[in-house]
Formats: structure tokens, C-alpha cells, sequence
């Protein structure tokens, strides 16, 4: 059978409707069969007439002994009705406007209906039934297509109806036989059913349980082919060649011990892995995970320091202007005692430990490789700025930076700059492995000790005017608060899934949801991507601007309330960011997609309005953006209290401070899908619900090393290396 035939070829694929099948990303026939059903309508038991009951979603097998239609003529509505019977009784079966039923149902014909059992002053009666003749004598055949069994309801489009797609797929289904990509011992190995009796039972399964069965064999396949991409990747950045910056433990030893703290024994671990690395003639791709304050910066800069005492250049990218400003003066003041020049370079300003001249002046230094660690934005970096001789690429909050983006900031091609990414998103090991397959982890749990537990409160509404008291009081002893609202949803941006309330930044789980649900749909939301993201932009700064307007008209009109939000100009951003960082706001109010870095010891209220619109892992993050000084700090999650479910999930924020712990939390509440957001990952569908499937990730890991190892270039594995370019065709990586 070849997968790769082009579905107009099928026979009942015509001029109508192969471009609606092309919407739902319908081409081949490959694509056809890989159409998972959503979920079963479930119609395996048939029950006799006799024993329906109201409400009843049933399978009735009879003989049709009457059938008629008439016209009702205000309005234009043709009624057929159909009087079954069976061994037992018979019952009444209505249709609308579907006049060529009538002629379709001739009396005496036996036939298979499926429908809701309703119940009218007459009696009961089968409401628009699904219907299909039975041709074999066999009332209990199988796998009626449409009503008996356990019944596939596909992902639909306009004008392409689960009922047509089981009419395409069930005769394919019946007859299919095509060559498994995996050997009958790489099966047995994983406990896995062969390709064709997936395919088979994923469509039309038994029970459920089949169905589970074939989903996970087809969930392997996926994952099988990202652990492999994910390999040769690596394989292929391990070929390419960068600087080796040999590990100077007198050096690093000296520079610890003049850091005005005590770095956390996590902090140390994954600093020895860095410069492990560093030491390496071939790129180092490492991403370091830890929780909102865990330390990460002064682990990324030992690294830096070792580079720039080889003579090499480092340079640190930050999401946001202000990030930018913060990543510099926590690195300036702790290489102080050094002879390392560090450099600011953003939009907006321009100087290094060195010069304060103008912005010409400071790229020359760059250049010349006078500045050893330079600071900035993704956006001036990468655009216009020439370094003497980068050897590492430090990334805040964004995951993924391509060995071409690396490429590309250096002059010398033949050596790719190493690679340290950093990410304040916690994701257990397992599934860091599998959407981040190709980089090196190393995991930051443990807090600097100086950190003081964060008081967490559920807020009802009833418990608002003492929580506004609160903050009062706060800040009339000079602290600052936080507030924080989630986006006000705008019905034109529903119509295609909900959007993500992520950073904009990019990268990790979205405290949002994307439109996993249905592919059609996703597909679709893909396209205007940017129009969304501006419509979210929009939606945030409403939200802003009407809480903006409530705190300082209304609730705080004696304090100071600033207000940020993602339409605003950079400048604009940094401004107010700044004024609050110095002191001169009492209140900033913000969406969702602000600084997640963002380090102000002075604010100790963190309040969040809604909270039960975020997920777990966001609100974790907009917590840890609090608790920073030497004051007690406190986040307060406002809610509706409509919910009690939400509450439920709240009240894990306020039992435990450990960002893996409520990651992994998140993600079983709300399903690895949502967690991740689609488009973050590239994984399709089933392999991204199969994420939570631990077993199942080592299990397809393991196999895509045996496979790679035996056989190299996929030589002796044909299938598997088609298929692996099919693959990367719909996974964006850079
Ligand atoms: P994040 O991991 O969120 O990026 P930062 O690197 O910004 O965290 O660190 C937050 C603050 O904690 C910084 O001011 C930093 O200097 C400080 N810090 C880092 N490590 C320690 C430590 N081991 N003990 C005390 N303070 C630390
Ligand atoms: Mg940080």
C-alpha cells in the first residue's frame, strides 16, 4: 500500500471535496489514516427494542416495517418516519428533511440505527438516528461503520463530516496492510502492537483499551522519531568545532570566594558541568533550568569569567531591555574586583565598566575585543553588532538558539560559539529530554539560603477589602506592590482557541492554552499567529488599563500606581520599570507577559488578580517575582470564588514553593498539551499527549539509541529515515 498516494486518487475523494480534506491537512493517503479519531461514540452494545429507556444512547438492529414521509408546510420541513422491529418490540425512528431515507429504508430492509432514544407523548422514539443496512445475515457483525461498535468521531471541517471520514477511512482500514518501520524485536522490546493493527484499532477499536493500545504504539512512533532527530542533531553539532576554554580552578576558586554569598550546591554542580564543557573542541549546548531566583546568572558567569581569561568574548542576551539593565548591574558589581570589561548595549543606552562614551564607541570596543562579557537585548545583538572573538552565547528565557543564529554572530564560521541557555521554567528531567532532547540539562533546584518563604493567600471576594488594606498599610511602610491581570478574552480571538498568556519571549510552558483540540483548528490559528499576538497585546493592555483606572481612581487614589504593558514603546517600558525599581511607584500594574526576571527587593506584595485564569507554573513564576529583600513578602491570589475546583488547584500554590514539584502538578492537571502549548514544541498531537507517559519517553529514547548505534545513517532503515524527513518537515526547531 503506498502512503504516499495522493488522496484525490481514492474513489470517493472528489473535485468538492479534496480541498476541504486539504484544510484539515488531509493530502495523502499517509495523512488519511494518521487522521486519530478525537474520540468514540460508544454503540458496542445493541439493545433490544424492549429495554430502551429515555435518554439512551443505543444501537438498535431491526427490520424496517413501515416508512413514510410527509410535508409540513409552513415550514418546509419533510419528516420520515420508520417503525422497526426486532425480536422484542419495535420503536418509531424520525428524520428531517432527509427525503431520500425513504427511498434508501425500504420496507422489509434490515438495518443497523444508532441514536439518542427520546421520549413524546407517543411514546419513545429513535431521534435522527445514524442508520446503515445490514447486508450479511450476521445481525451482530462487528464494526458497522457508523453504528455499531465503538464509533471514531474525527476532528471534522466544514463540509467534511465524521460520517464521510468514516466512509474513506473503514474500507482502507479493512484491507490495510503496510510494512512496520520497527522489527518484530524492537515490538517485543517495548511491549508494542505492529503498525497495521494500530492503525486498525485506533480507527476501530473493540474497546477501549484497544484503543489506548494503538495510541501508544503510534505515540511511540513519534517520539521515536524526535529522540532520533534529537540525536543526530547532537551528532551533528558534536562534529562542528568551537573554542576549548581549559578549566582554571585556581581561577574559578578565587572568583567564588570573593562572591558576597555562598554559592548553593546545585549552583556549584552546574557550574562545573559549564566549564566541563567549555573545556570540549566542539560546541557545548546546555540549558540550565532553575526556579525564579535560584541563581542562575552568577552560575553563567563563571563560565563567562573563565572565558574571558582565556581572552574570549561572552555575550549575555536578554528578552527585554530591562532584563538587559538588570543582567548588568548584578554582573558589574560582582566582577568589580576583577580587570574584566563588561558592556551595556541596548536601544536605548550604550556603555561598558570602562567607557561611558556613545553608542559608535562602545561597538568598537566589541570589535576590537576590549569588552570581554557584553550585555543586550536578542534584537541589537544579533542585528548589527561585530564581536572580536565570541566564544559563548549566554540565552535568558529563550530555549532554543540555533547553531546557525550561533553562526552568525561570529566572523570566523569554521567555529561555532558555545551555547548556555537559561530558563526560569521548570521542566522534570524526563520531558526535558524529549522536547529538548538535543540539549545537556543541567537543573538548579536548591534556593540560595538567604531566601524567605513567601506567604501565599487565596483571596475570595469577600476578603478583598481587607486584602486592599493590606496593601495600604504596605506601602505606607514603603513597600511596593505588584499587581498583576490576566487578559480580558475578546470572542473574535475564541472563535480559534484561546490564546496563550505566555511571554511573549517565547520558549517553555504557557500559562495558557493553545488549540489542541481539534487540528483543524490549530492548523488554522497557525496561520494568523501574528495577527493573534497582536490581538493578545491589544486584550492585555485593556486589561491593564482597567485595573490601572480601578486601583488609582477607586481604590488607591493616595498612592502612587504605574501601569506596564506589552503595546507600550521599549523606552516607555523601561522607563516605568525604572521609576518603580527606584521607588517612586507604589503600585505597577501589569499583564501577564512582563520581565520574568525582573529582581525588585523592595516590593513585597505580589497580587494577582483572577488567578485562576493562569496556570500553576505562571503563577509560581509571578510569585518568585516577590520575597527578594529582607522584608516578609506576600503574594495574593484573588479569585471569583465561583470555582471551587480552581481554589483546589490554588491551594497547591500555597502548600509548596518548589516551581518541578507544581510544574509537574500543572502539567497533570491540565495535560502536557496546554502545558507546553502546541507550536513550542512541535510534537504532534499524540506524542505530546503521550508526554505524560514517562515509561514510554525512556522506552523510545533507549530504542532511538539502539537504532542509531546499530545502524548509523538509518541505512537499514529506510522507512524510519522517510519518515524522519516527513517528520522534520513539520517540526520547527530554529
Ligand atoms: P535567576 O535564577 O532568577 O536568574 P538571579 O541570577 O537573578 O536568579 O539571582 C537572583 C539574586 O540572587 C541575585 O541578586 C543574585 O546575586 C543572588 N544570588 C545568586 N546566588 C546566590 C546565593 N547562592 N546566595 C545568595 N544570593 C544569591
Ligand atoms: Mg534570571
Amino acid at each position: 500500500m503506498d502512503l504516499s498516494l495522493p488522496i484525490e486518487k481514492l474513489k470517493n475523494v472528489g473535485a468538492r471535496n479534496l480541498p476541504r480534506l486539504h484544510k484539515l491537512g488531509i493530502k495523502t493517503l499517509r495523512d488519511l489514516l494518521w487522521h486519530i479519531p478525537a474520540r468514540y461514540e460508544d454503540y458496542s452494545q445493541i439493545i433490544p427494542i424492549a429495554d430502551l429507556v429515555p435518554d439512551q444512547k443505543a444501537t438498535v438492529q431491526g427490520t424496517v416495517v413501515k416508512i413514510s414521509s410527509r410535508r409540513i408546510f409552513p415550514r418546509r420541513l419533510v419528516i420520515i418516519e420508520a417503525i422497526i422491529e426486532d425480536d422484542s418490540d419495535t420503536i418509531k425512528a424520525v428524520w428531517f428533511n432527509q427525503p431520500y431515507i425513504a427511498t434508501t429504508l425500504v420496507e422489509g430492509t434490515r438495518v443497523s440505527l444508532a441514536g439518542t432514544v427520546k421520549l413524546d407523548k407517543r411514546g419513545l422514539y429513535l431521534a435522527s438516528p445514524s442508520y446503515e443496512k445490514l447486508h450479511t445475515d450476521d445481525y451482530f457483525a462487528y464494526h458497522l461503520t457508523h453504528t455499531h461498535g465503538l464509533i471514531p468521531v474525527y476532528p471534522e471541517t466544514e463540509g467534511v463530516s465524521s460520517k464521510y471520514l468514516r466512509f474513506l477511512i473503514k474500507p482502507i482500514i479493512s484491507e490495510l496492510v503496510i510494512e512496520d518501520h520497527l522489527s518484530e524485536e524492537s515490538r517485543m522490546r517495548n511491549g508494542l502492537i505492529d503498525l497495521t493493527t494500530a492503525l486498525q484499532k485506533i480507527h476501530y477499536p473493540l474497546t477501549l483499551a484497544e484503543a489506548e493500545q494503538a495510541k501508544e504504539r503510534l505515540a511511540f512512533d513519534d517520539l521515536l522519531l524526535f529522540q532520533i532527530k534529537a540525536l543526530l542533531e547532537r551528532r551533528k553539532i558534536n562534529q562542528l568545532k568551537s573554542p576549548a576554554i581549559p578549566f582554571d580552578k585556581e581561577l574559578v576558586t578565587d572568583f567564588i570566594r570573593h562572591l558576597p554569598f555562598e554559592l548553593t550546591k546545585d549552583q556549584k554542580i552546574a557550574a562545573w558541568e559549564i566549564l566541563k564543557d567549555l573545556e570540549r573542541p566542539y560546541p557545548m549546548n546546555r540549558l540550565m533550568e532553575g526556579d525564579v531566583g535560584s541563581g542562575k546568572t552568577v552560575v553563567a558567569l563563571i563560565a563567562a569569567i573563565q572565558t574571558a581569561q582565556d581572552g574570549y568574548q561572552t555575550v549575555f542576551m536578554a528578552p527585554t531591555e530591562v532584563l538587559a539593565h538588570q543582567h548588568m548591574e548584578t554582573i558589574r558589581k560582582l566582577v568589580a574586583h576583577t580587570n574584566i570589561e563588561v558592556g551595556l548595549l541596548t536601544s536605548s543606552t550604550a556603555w561598558t565598566t570602562y567607557s561611558l562614551g556613545k553608542k559608535p564607541e562602545i561597538k568598537k570596543r566589541i570589535a576590537r575585543g576590549d569588552t570581554k562579557i557584553i550585555i543586550g537585548t536578542h534584537a541589537i545583538l544579533q542585528k548589527d553588532v561585530e564581536f572580536n572573538n565570541l566564544a559563548l552565547v549566554v540565552i535568558d528565557e529563550q530555549h532554543r538558539f540555533g547553531v546557525a543564529q550561533r553562526a552568525a554572530l561570529v566572523k570566523n564560521k569554521e567555529l561555532v560559539p558555545h551555547l548556555l541557555s537559561m530558563t526560569a521554567t521548570p521542566i522534570p528531567r524526563t520531558l526535558a529530554l524529549t522536547i529538548y532532547g538535543d540539549l545537556d540539562i543541567s537543573i538548579i533546584k536548591e534556593k540560595p539560603k538567604n531566601r524567605q518563604k513567601i506567604i501565599t493567600r487565596i483571596v475570595p471576594p469577600s476578603g478583598r477589602q481587607e486584602a486592599h488594606q493590606f496593601i495600604r498599610s504596605e506601602a505606607k511602610a514603603s513597600r511596593q506592590v505588584f499587581v498583576i491581570c490576566p487578559r480580558i478574552e475578546v470572542s473574535t480571538v475564541t472563535a480559534t482557541g484561546t490564546l496563550p498568556l505566555s511571554p511573549s519571549s517565547g520558549g517553555g510552558p504557557s500559562g495558557g492554552t493553545a488549540g489542541t483540540g481539534s487540528p483543524g483548528l490549530g492548523r488554522e490559528g497557525k496561520v494568523s499567529v501574528a495577527k493573534q499576538q497582536k490581538l493578545a497585546l491589544a486584550q492585555d493592555m485593556k486589561a491593564v488599563q482597567e485595573e490601572y483606572k480601578k486601583l488609582s481612581e477607586l481604590v488607591f487614589p493616595d498612592l502612587k500606581v504605574g501601569m506596564l504593558h506589552g503595546k507600550m514603546k521599549p523606552k516607555e517600558k523601561t522607563e516605568i520599570m525604572n521609576r518603580f525599581k527606584e521607588g517612586f511607584t507604589d503600585i505597577l500594574v501589569s499583564t501577564s507577559v512582563i520581565e520574568v526576571g525582573i529582581d525588585i527587593p523592595n516590593a513585597t506584595v505580589m497580587m494577582i488578580e483572577n488567578a485562576d485564569h493562569f496556570g500553576l507554573a505562571q503563577l509560581h513564576q509571578f510569585r518568585g517575582r516577590i520575597g527578594r529583600g529582607e522584608h516578609q513578602s506576600t503574594c495574593l491570589l484573588f479569585t471569583s470564588g465561583a470555582e471551587k475546583t480552581s481554589n483546589q488547584r490554588l491551594k497547591a500554590l500555597v502548600t509548596t514553593d518548589d516551581g518541578f514539584l507544581l510544574a509537574e502538578k500543572d502539567m497533570a492537571i491540565r495535560g502536557p498539551g496546554e502545558f507546553f502549548g502546541t507550536g513550542q514544541s512541535g510534537l504532534p498531537d499524540l506524542a505530546m499527549a503521550a508526554l505524560a507517559n514517562v515509561e514510554l519517553i525512556k522506552k523510545s529514547r533507549a530504542e532511538a539509541r539502539l537504532i542509531l548505534t546499530e545502524d548509523q545513517n538509518l541505512t537499514n532503515h529506510p522507512e524510519l529515515k522517510q519518515q524522519l524527513l516527513r517528520f522534520q518537515s513539520i517540526i520547527h526547531f530554529e
